[in-house]
């Protein structure tokens, strides 16, 4: 057994935008002594400045940091996010939501939806969304924290945050720098790299500071400067699944007369792409993500402000990016952390996310000086398998379209799709059923969600179902009813947002 002390005592993060001080943050807490921690980061570089939306896991990132929801909503301007809306996207004219959490409840061997399946085969027309509560709550403008009790309907949904990225990156700064994590501001005119190893050796300011470390965690963005401009680690390009590389982001107003930011989000399909609307406390976060082949950047831009529902507060800003990954996330003593390591449009706000799996998987897979190849290749496998999965889900929202008013819909619903996905889809189309793959970050109901949002409904209805003996017809009419009458009674969000900006005062 080896014995000798090890361990790392020299970390150095390239870059503060959200990827950089989240990494900064997690680290900070985990490594509590023997090892410096530093942060490099450049004001004139500056930072991508988008990024609103989230999914639920974040709230366990926050949780282990420790930090209080109240002070993070206030600082963050942040407000509550039960799902996505999804406007447009089976066809022009239909709509449906993506909560997080499950319809319902099971209540059965054979799951709730399937009771839908047969009561729709049967004549009911009420449509799925309605036996969510957090769509109950969505289009009400309402919300509560989950309950406890599992045999409330409360206890059926989960929820998310929209945030301001920036002022996130800035309370995470406070939060690692208390700890002890130094910050440099300086911008990286060199990259100096080990002849015998090809390891990263330290990086060279433009005003001749040089920065040693042992790891180096890669947070530059876009331009990867470590994993791709030292190490060219190369990229897998995914544009012919993702063909989608610009967006245009324009903040507005929340609508005249209207201060309650409705507790989601929503996506819009349109004619080149889709539109993303983000209410936040100050402010509402729009963008309109497309494909450059099918659209101009100008008119893109043009299209987005005349698309506000509120007061423009800023002129259009433009952002381009091959949809895809790094061949490596990590290589040999680089691992690379939110857009370095790679970029899937934010149609399911998931790379806020992906920072925090790579975070964790840094943790999980901490390595030492030896920096075990074993260990490497694990971390890599894991990576990559959660961004196919991602990806996976992203592409099933674009190939299940039927509209074919516009070249990008044409395009998409008739391009070949990976294998994974198109198993998927099959699987789904015959009985309704899903099932969940190893990596899978949506879970069976945001599966389900799309699929049958989209139109892609089953031939028939589980097998089993019809063993089971059970007329659910009543029982789903008198969940919906729960539902709504549980919603009617709730708070507004923007009550909630107040009285929870003020306890943290
Ligand atoms: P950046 O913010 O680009 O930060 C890079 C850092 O590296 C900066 O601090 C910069 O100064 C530094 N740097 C670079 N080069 C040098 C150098 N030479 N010397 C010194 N420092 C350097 N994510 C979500 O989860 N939800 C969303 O809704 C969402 N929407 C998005 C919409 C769009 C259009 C885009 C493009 C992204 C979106 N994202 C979203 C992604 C999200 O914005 C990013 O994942 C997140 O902000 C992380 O960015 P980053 O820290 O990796 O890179």
């Amino acid at each position: 057994m080896n014995m000798t002390d090890r361990r790392i005592r020299e970390v150095l993060i390239v870059g503060g935008g959200s990827a950089g001080w989240m990494t900064a943050a997690m680290l900070a807490h985990a490594l509590k002594q023997d090892c410096r921690i530093t942060l490099v980061e450049s004001e004139e570089i500056g930072t991508v400045g988008v990024g609103e939306a989230t999914i639920p896991p974040i709230r366990l990132f926050n949780q282990t940091l420790g930090i209080d929801e109240r002070e993070f909503m206030a600082r963050t301007k942040g407000s509550f996010k039960l799902g996505i809306e999804f406007v447009g996207w089976g066809r022009e004219d239909s709509r449906y939501f993506h909560p997080f959490g499950p319809f319902g409840k099971d209540f059965d061997l054979v799951p709730l939806h399937q009771y839908w399946l047969k009561a729709r085969a049967d004549g009911e027309t009420a449509p799925l969304d309605d036996h969510s509560m957090a769509w109950h709550m969505a289009k009400a403008g309402k919300f509560a924290h989950p309950a406890g009790d599992p045999r409330s309907v409360m206890s059926t949904f989960d929820y998310a945050y929209h945030f301001d990225a920036g002022l996130y990156a800035r309370f995470l700064r406070d939060y690692a720098e208390a700890r002890g994590v130094t910050r440099i501001e300086g911008k990286i005119a060199d990259v100096a790299l080990n002849g015998e190893t090809g390891f990263v050796e330290g990086v060279t300011l433009e005003d001749g500071r040089v920065l040693g470390g042992e790891l180096f965690i890669d947070c530059s963005g876009f331009r990867g400067l470590l994993i791709e401009q030292a190490l060219q680690t190369g990229y897998d390009d995914w544009s012919h699944w993702l063909p989608c590389d610009r967006a245009v982001a324009m903040p507005c107003d929340h609508p005249e007369g209207d201060r309650n930011p409705t507790p989601y989000t929503r996506s819009t399909a349109r004619e080149a792409g889709w539109q993303w609307r983000i209410p936040l406390q100050h402010r509402v976060g729009n963008g309109y993500v497309f494909c450059s082949s099918f659209l101009e950047e100008t008119r893109a831009g043009e299209l987005l402000a005349s698309r506000l529902d509120g007061k423009a507060l800023a002129d259009p800003r433009a952002l381009r990016f091959t949809a895809g990954r790094r061949k490596l996330h990590w290589n040999r003593n680089v691992i690379a952390v939110g857009l370095a390591s790679g970029f899937l449009e934010p149609l399911e706000s998931t790379s806020i996310h992906l920072i925090q799996a790579n975070i964790s998987k840094i943790l999980a897979l901490f390595p030492d000086k030896d920096f075990d190849p074993a260990t490497r290749d694990e971390f890599n496998r894991v990576a990559h398998g959660e961004m196919e999965r991602i990806r996976d889900f992203i592409v099933l929202h674009y190939k299940l379209t039927q509209r074919q008013d516009s070249e990008l819909w044409r395009y998409v619903s008739a391009m070949a799709i990976p294998d994974t996905l198109q198993l998927k889809i099959d699987h789904f189309r015959r009985y309704g059923r899903l099932t969940a793959r190893e990596l899978d970050l949506f879970a069976p109901p945001s599966w389900l969600a799309v699929h049958v949002g989209q139109n892609n409904l089953p031939v028939s209805h589980d097998p089993l179902l019809d063993y089971r003996g059970i007329d659910a017809r009543d029982w789903l009419a008198r969940l919906r009813g729960t539902m709504a009458s549980e919603a009617a009674r709730l708070p507004r969000h923007a009550d909630v947002l107040a009285r929870h900006c003020a306890a943290a005062a």
